[in-house]
């Protein structure tokens, strides 16, 4: 099939980069356009303020992100970074107790955001089908006279002095995050504002990175502590590439960690085991303590809108930004690129369409994503937001059930572990195998 002549993604970052480099498939040229000026290595930057935390990639983000850039996993490799094995090498606190020695394959790299970011971009910047444009923000965009087909973004020079100019594309692809500015866009071309739903876990991070103590051998590579409701404190460590480990301590209900050296290490030592706190005790701290509070659940309805302008695509953090705990994120974006490559493809080489389609169908994948994580949010008392009604009680209360059963049942946390990567669906925990699994330990507590 022919390819189209050009798309424009607005945003480089996780979302950005995976989507173009899915929209190659499809377009002769893909135009990347970012606030920022990107590094040429791994680096932080402004407009991701969040590459400072940990960024946990989860089994099914890596395999989706291994097919859209070949080569991906050997690249993290040769960068020093360890793929942590869900089973033997990620130490997981449930709510009733540690899960350890569970025979799976499935494995995560533990990696700096910084890291994974310049990794994947790094192949498109050598991509003659890929071209960025640096530190100009798009500011609108571009339609036809009837305002039913985008045909172009607005760019803004962040310079005051250079004026704003056009740039056209077949389609255009907004993933500018959370941040979005979508919204207005569609508003002030008479399309209306997306209804957003969300619930507010009141959740804060503070991070610090630490130099791993030379010959520790504790066997992990990730601790991952999440609070216990109605306990609000948790914390994880993350041995990213170079020796180097990243302590991130969270509070859900606005019991933030503070930032400061001695309240830090006080926090650390008050979350449910000792592990997190006696990892970093007598490591040597490399850097300052950042916080972060903006972990709102956000999903904007998009697929509700009833009209959306043809050849307009929006993925990532600008449809749904989770709260960042339960590391879905990134994988979300991977799976929206993935399924906008998918909708193009089923389209048969016309975009008419193609927007509605995919928004459709990404607000299905997200809600199976957005119920487990606002599921769990919604145990802690003060998370604001609409509350699950009976159904939903009822599967926490049978999720409790499978939890319990965890650190007893190996096929069980196995199977657990899968959904939680977003490899199975959590319709897998109602298998007979579960299910007769918690029956079975529920009688025998009796
Ligand atoms: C504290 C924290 C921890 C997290 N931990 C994890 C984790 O463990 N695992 C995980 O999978 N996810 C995690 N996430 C989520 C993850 O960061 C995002 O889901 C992921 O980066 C995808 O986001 P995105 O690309 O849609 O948007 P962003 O990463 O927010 O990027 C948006 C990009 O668009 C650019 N931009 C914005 N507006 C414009 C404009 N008008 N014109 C041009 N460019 C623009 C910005 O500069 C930026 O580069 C975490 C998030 C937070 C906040």
């Amino acid at each position: 099939m022919p390819k189209h002549p050009h798309a424009i993604v607005i945003g480089g970052s996780i979302a950005g980069l995976l989507t173009a480099r899915a929209l190659t498939d499809h377009f002769e040229r893909v135009t990347i356009i970012e606030r920022d000026a990107l590094p040429r290595s791994a680096a932080e930057r402004a407009g991701t303020p969040q590459g400072k935390h940990p960024h946990n990639v989860l089994t099914r983000g890596m395999r989706l992100m291994e097919s859209l850039i070949p080569g991906l996993e050997a690249d993290l490799r040769a960068h020093g970074v360890a793929f942590a094995n869900w089973g033997k090498h990620v130490r997981t606190l449930t709510r009733s107790g540690w899960l350890s020695d569970i025979n799976t394959e499935l494995s995560s790299p533990v990696v700096s955001r910084s890291l994974l970011e310049w990794l994947i971009r790094k192949p498109l910047l050598a991509d003659s089908a890929v071209t960025f444009i640096e530190e100009v923000q798009v500011s609108g965009l571009l339609t036809d006279e009837s305002r039913s087909t985008v045909s172009g973004v607005v760019v803004k020079p962040r310079r005051a002095d250079v004026t704003p100019y056009e740039l056209a594309a077949d389609f255009v692809v907004d993933a500018s995050g959370r941040s979005s500015k979508a919204p207005d866009w569609l508003e002030s071309l008479g399309y209306g504002r997306p209804i957003e739903t969300t619930v507010d876990p009141k959740v804060g991070y503070a991070t610090r990175l630490y130099k791993k103590p030379e010959n520790f051998a504790g066997g992990w590579h990730i601790i991952y502590m999440p609070a216990r409701a109605p306990g609000t404190r948790g914390g994880a460590v993350f041995e990213i590439e170079g020796g180097v480990w990243m302590v991130a301590l969270g509070g859900y209900s606005e019991d933030y960690p503070p930032n400061d050296e001695a309240g830090f290490i006080e926090y650390a030592k008050t979350l449910p085991e000792p592990d997190v706190y006696e990892a970093m005790k007598d490591a040597e701290p490399l850097g300052d303590i950042v916080g972060y509070r903006r972990t709102l659940n956000i999903m904007r309805h998009y697929e509700k809108l009833p009209r959306l302008p043809e050849h307009f695509a929006l993925v990532g953090d600008a449809v749904c930004g989770f709260n960042p705990i339960y590391g879905q994120g990134m994988t979300v974006a991977a799976m929206g690129a993935v399924l906008l490559r998918d909708c193009l493809g089923a389209a048969g080489g016309s975009l008419e369409g193609v927007g509605r389609t995919f928004q459709r169908k990404l607000a299905q994948q997200n809600e199976t994503v957005w119920l487990m994580s606002t599921g769990e949010d919604f145990r802690h008392p003060s998370t604001e937001g609409k509350r699950p009604g009976f159904t939903g009680r009822l599967v926490q209360r049978y999720i409790d059930w499978v939890v319990e059963c965890l650190p007893y049942d190996e096929p069980m946390a196995a199977k657990f572990l899968h959904v939680v990567n977003l490899d199975q669906p959590p319709t897998a925990l109602f298998q007979p195998s579960v299910l007769g699994g918690v029956i079975r330990h529920r009688l025998a507590r009796r």
